[in-house]
């Protein structure tokens, strides 16, 4: 195998392996240097992939759960998940799919550089799996992602405090679960062991699910999670976990102030995830950091010449920097059109569409109302609920709705939330809205199929107007 490369990629994340598949296609010899057995990083072995294969399971559960609405009859009493089943079929969805990564190396002929990563200066990566080899590269793009992280007074075990890691292949359902942290990554899990039959309990510090939804989003989120039983704390800070034979006394800050004790078989641990650069050598080599992050500018150059950094392990600086998928994987393309001389433009992240697939599914993108109000804008809303819909009634999932936020001077649309049946897919045509600048009145008169979900998009339109057809 070669040694010297155009572009050396750190990392085979939906980051590194999209920047290098680029790379590849704009004629660049490029290889990847990852220290996993597979090739995908956190979305395919660890996140979106695993958590949203357990979720389809938990929607089958609850479909074959309301089999007398459907008019099928089970003779089981009562239908009863298979943890083994479940395992089984999420292990072979992410094989299929880091296999298909590999293939795509093939293919690009890219190569997969197997071990962990060490920046040596001048163009050199040093590369350790049991020996040590060095790699010469023209530019190295660090894409080393991000792993769980904890908070003070709370040692995670792995085994009763745990992290989505463990999650997501735990061998049986535990009977009670407690969940510290309700951003996407502990929303979606509540909403799966829900449904697999824990008693689950979210325990949150700020005072709204989600926190950075729209206000309306969140207060439907917890309305929701009340009817399935999933209890929310809110306001309330986790002091201390201490992990015993059966399970975790937690002592918790409620609203108030006061100490509230809960026990619980698993504690998850949800509170967020920190950058991985630990032995990675970029603060010996001269790059700069903020708060343990690669600090980039808006192409993603670092403070190294040839060194550019992309996904969940930078910051910008100013701007928040959201850690998903399609965020990394559209900073790697930016990247790779960069080095390949193309004329590249910022990326705009008022225009990432936010998905969560709890249960009722979550999906926005740009301004929330709070926050539009807050730029000064003059703002003018319209929603519209899923349960008017006959595609809804006839899903059986009526519960949520489609907000729009606009500008009433120029009539633009800022923002797009929903809750509700599809809504990660159906905010697509929201982003497709924001990125072309385009009023509410051009979305009203956007034809939508009939029956569909994204009838209540037109009709959120109309209600922007103050004239919804349908309520
Ligand atoms: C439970 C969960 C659910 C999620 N669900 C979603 C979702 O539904 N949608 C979404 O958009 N996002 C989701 N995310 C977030 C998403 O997974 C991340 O934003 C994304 O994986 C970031 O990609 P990345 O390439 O920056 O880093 P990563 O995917 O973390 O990849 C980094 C890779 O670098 C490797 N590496 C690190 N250091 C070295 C080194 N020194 N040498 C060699 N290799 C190294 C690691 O082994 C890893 O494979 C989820 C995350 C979690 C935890």
């Amino acid at each position: 195998m070669a040694t010297s490369y155009d572009v050396v990629i750190i990392g085979a994340g939906t980051g590194g392996y999209v920047a290098a598949i680029r790379c590849a296609q704009l004629g660049m010899k490029v290889a990847v240097v990852e220290k996993q057995k597979a090739l995908g990083g956190t979305c395919l072995i660890w996140g979106c992939i695993p958590t949203k294969a357990l979720l389809e399971h938990a929607h089958a559960l609850k479909v074959i759960r309301d089999a007398k609405e459907w008019g099928v009859t089970i003779p089981a009493a009562t239908p009863v998940v298979d943890m083994n089943q479940v395992h089984t079929r999420k292990d072979r969805i992410v094989n299929g799919l880091t296999r298909g990564v590999e293939f795509l190396f093939k293919k690009n002929k890219i190569d997969w550089i197997k071990g962990t990563a060490r920046l040596a200066g001048n163009g050199k990566v040093d590369v350790t799996n049991g020996d040590r080899q060095t790699l010469d590269a023209k530019e190295i793009i660090i894409a080393t992602g991000s792993s769980a992280r904890s908070v003070p007074g709370i040692e995670i075990d792995h085994r009763r405090i745990i992290t989505s890691d463990d999650a997501i292949g735990l061998k049986e359902v535990p009977k009670t679960l407690l969940i510290m942290g309700c951003g996407a990554v502990g929303v979606e899990f509540a909403s799966i062991y829900r449904r697999f039959g824990s008693e689950v309990t979210i325990v949150e510090l700020l005072p709204q699910l989600m926190p950075l939804e729209d206000e309306a989003i969140s207060v439907e989120l917890e309305k929701s999670f009340r009817r399935q039983g999933i209890k929310s704390l809110t306001g309330t800070k986790v002091t201390r976990g201490a992990a015993g034979a059966d399970g975790v006394d937690i002592e918790a800050q409620t609203p108030d102030g006061k100490s509230q004790k809960l026990t619980a078989e698993l504690l998850l641990v949800a509170t967020g995830r920190g950058p991985v650069t630990s032995g990675l050598g970029a603060e010996e080599l001269g790059v700069q950091m903020e708060r343990g992050y690669i600090k980039v500018d808006d192409l993603y150059r670092t403070s190294v010449p040839n060194v550019s950094a992309i996904g969940d392990v930078i910051t910008l600086g100013d701007t928040p920097h959201p850690q998903l998928a399609h965020v990394s994987s559209a900073e790697g393309i930016l990247v790779a059109e960069r080095l390949a001389g193309q004329d590249v433009r910022p990326i705009n992240y008022n225009h990432v569409p936010n998905c969560t697939y709890c249960d009722p599914e979550i999906g926005s993108v740009g301004l929330t109302e709070t926050k539009a109000r807050q730029r000064g804008y003059d703002v003018r809303v319209g929603s519209f609920p899923f349960g008017v819909l006959g595609r809804a009634k006839m899903a059986g999932e009526t519960e949520g709705f489609v907000k729009i936020v606009a500008d009433k001077k120029y009539d633009e649309i800022l923002g797009v939330h929903m809750i509700g049946p599809r809504s990660t897919e159906l905010v697509a045509e929201a982003v497709l809205a924001l990125r072309l600048e385009c009023t509410v009145d051009e979305l009203v008169k956007t034809i939508h199929a009939h029956p569909t979900f994204s009838e209540a998009i037109g009709e959120a339109a109309h209600a922007t107007h103050g004239a919804p057809i349908h309520l």
